[in-house]
């Protein structure tokens, strides 16, 4: 099984939910090499007792970081647990790596139900490359 690069992202609001996610799947997820902006990446890493690899918090340049390292092809999977009835400082962030997602089809789940199924897609033991651009 290729290992995957997975983004994890949760405003304030979603940080709870995306926690006890993590923590349901920390089996799983631990197979994997975990990336997030930086005080979901401290959340998660304490909660989880995993390494991962921080970014800048998002509100300071993590979810543009995000967005670069998916242009690069650093990055396989995001969960971006984005909250959906509170405004951001940083909502021009926030649209710009759901658009670089896109652009790059690289998965990515907003909603819990969206990351059960992606977390428990066969496709995630499938290496990548050999899959259609
Ligand atoms: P944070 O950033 O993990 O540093 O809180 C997330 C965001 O607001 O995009």
């Amino acid at each position: 099984m290729a290992a995957k690069r997975i983004a994890l992202i949760a405003h304030d609001n979603k940080k709870a939910d995306l926690l006890e996610w993590a923590k349901f799947n920390r089996g799983t997820l631990s197979r994997h090499d975990l990336y997030a902006t930086g005080t979901t990446g401290t959340l998660i890493a304490g909660e989880l007792d995993l390494p991962v690899t921080r970014f800048l918090s998002g509100p300071l340049g993590g979810d543009q970081q995000v967005g670069a390292a998916i242009a690069e092809g650093r990055i396989d999977f995001v969960v971006f647990f984005w909250d959906p009835l509170a405004p951001h400082s940083h909502d021009v962030d926030v649209k710009a790596l759901l658009r670089i997602a896109v652009v790059y089809n690289v998965p990515i789940a907003c909603n819990r139900a969206t990351a059960d199924f992606m977390l428990s897609s066969p496709l995630l033991d499938v290496d990548l490359a050999v899959l259609p651009a």
